[in-house]
């Protein structure tokens, strides 16, 4: 028997579909392995279909494909809509399904709760987290779209500073401005040309001043100041290019502050809230300095923010699975660097799953580049474009690595009895036929949702193309 003969023994589940869990089930496949890809989304792209604001059509449009192409393997089966954790409890999965191995690759969904008491009773009414906000942008024109439905008012505050909370107030002010200069001027104007050209030049070519609009500016707030945000990475370590990286990052962030109309809150750290009424009125704000990098809170140094909306985009960390230990709100592994789930023998995580500390200065890191090429650049499609394409390709690769060394431990085990094959075959089956799944392909044609694009492409004006 040859390896490929042998290794179609052993089934392998893969939980996520995406970047990550695309490439893992598709090595495994094609060296022979019979791989079961769980997802709980109808569509098995993650934080390309989800994450990424719908404005990046050729970037997601791409990643898609190349997703597509690896799952659209005769060795895959591919089970949508199914949530590991509630519709299959993880632990069950792993001691009673009879897989040989089991492969997180399910990313990072949980938002990183806001540290302040008692807010959460706000929650997607005044209250809005950087993930569903996201959702809802991304699908809210959808015909069948049942999920939450949020109204952006015109005092939002967006607590973040990362690059994600760019992308959060860049939303808030053009979903405000789009909705106001239809119906105060009978202006209408598409969210695509609104991001491309930024909202101070489309204004301007319609001669309506900001003013005119009633509306007023949304906040981002952030813990240290405009040159601390990670926009401009320094050449080196020396002072001149330190300060020289700080002043050009100050100048960037002015530069997109002046495209999409927001105010900029610096030095200032979310610790209370207040409330009317059992509804959210405004966050209250400690100012901080920043002394050798460290935030240093003032003692009796507060202020109040008025705000109905405040968005948080202080960051997404691994959903936590029931039976699955975690340190410091990333999945402990066995070793430090490794991707050995700690606990067990047969259980892995790659990509976006692991988020230890390494993985942390790995975001950091890229976070830094994306930032630096796309503002550098002037904000491009292009530029965006190289950023998220490379980091997906240094996943995928890291993914291989990982899987190579992951086949190599799989095929020493010993292979499950034929019945508990087909206790595998059986169950998915019948997921299969609840949902009415046939095939990858017709699957996917059927339920990819209707692209906000296709539904502009007729009007005059749209930039989407
Ligand atoms: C705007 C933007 C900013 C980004 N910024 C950064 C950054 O700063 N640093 C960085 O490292 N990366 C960043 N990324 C990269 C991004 O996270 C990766 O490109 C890539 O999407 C990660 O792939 P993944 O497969 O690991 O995770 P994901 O794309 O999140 O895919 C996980 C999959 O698992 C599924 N899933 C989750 N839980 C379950 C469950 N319980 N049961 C079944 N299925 C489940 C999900 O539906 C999803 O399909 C950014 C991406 C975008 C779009």
């Amino acid at each position: 028997m040859n390896e490929k003969e042998a290794y179609k023994k052993h089934y392998v589940a893969i939980i996520g579909g995406s970047i990550s869990g695309s490439e893992a089930a598709n090595l495994l496949a094609e060296s022979g392995f019979r791989v079961v890809v769980f997802d709980m989304n109808k569509l098995p792209y993650g934080k390309i279909e989800d994450g990424l604001p719908n404005w990046h059509v050729n970037l997601r449009n791409r990643q898609i494909k190349a997703i597509d192409a690896k799952l659209d393997h005769p060795n895959i089966r591919f089970i949508p809509n199914t949530t590991i954790g509630e519709d299959i409890d993880f632990l069950d999965l792993v001691k009673n399904w009879g897989f040989s191995a089991i492969i997180l690759a399910n990313g990072a969904w949980e938002d990183r709760k806001l540290p302040i008491p008692g807010i959460e009773k706000f929650l997607d009414k005044e209250l809005v987290y950087q993930n569903s906000f996201i959702y809802w942008f991304n699908h809210k024109h959808e015909y069948d779209y049942l999920g939450k439905n949020y109204f952006i008012k015109d005092n939002t505050v967006v607590i973040g500073g990362g690059l994600a909370s760019l992308d959060v107030v860049k939303i808030v002010m053009i979903e405000l401005v789009k909705k106001q200069l239809f119906l105060n001027k009978g202006i209408d104007v598409d969210m695509f040309t609104l991001e491309k050209y930024g909202i101070k030049q489309i204004l301007e070519e319609h001669q309506v001043s900001f003013e005119e609009l009633n509306l007023k500016k949304a906040k981002l707030v952030y813990r240290r100041t405009a040159k601390d945000m990670p926009l401009k990475t320094p050449k080196d370590n020396s002072k001149e290019s330190i300060e020289l990286a700080q002043k050009t990052s100050e100048k960037l962030l002015n530069k997109y502050m002046e495209k999409y109309l927001f105010e900029f809150v610096p030095l200032s750290m979310p610790v209370g809230f207040t409330e009317k009424n059992d509804r959210l009125t405004g966050v209250v704000l400690q100012r901080v300095v920043v002394e050798d990098g460290r935030v240093i809170p003032q003692e009796n140094d507060f202020f109040e923010l008025k705000t109905e909306m405040l968005i948080s985009s202080i960051g997404s960390l691994p959903k936590q699975l029931n039976g699955l230990e975690y340190e410091y709100s990333a999945l402990k592994m066995k070793h430090k660097t490794d991707y050995h789930v700690s606990g067990f023998e047969n259980v892995f995580a790659i990509g976006n799953a692991v988020t230890g500390k390494g993985n942390i200065q790995e975001s950091k890191r890229h976070g830094k580049q994306m930032t630096k090429i796309i503002i550098d650049k002037h904000l491009t499609e292009d530029a965006f474009e190289k950023w998220l394409t490379d980091l997906n390709n240094e996943i995928t690769s890291k993914v291989q690595n990982q899987i190579n060394t992951i086949i190599f431990e799989i095929a020493q085990k010993p292979v499950q009895p034929e019945e508990i094959i087909d206790k595998i075959l059986t169950k998915t089956a019948n997921i299969h036929k609840r949902l009415r799944y046939t095939d990858y392909k017709s699957w996917v044609k059927q339920h990819l949702p209707v692209r906000l694009e296709d539904e502009l492409k007729n009007k005059a004006n749209c930039k989407c193309q």
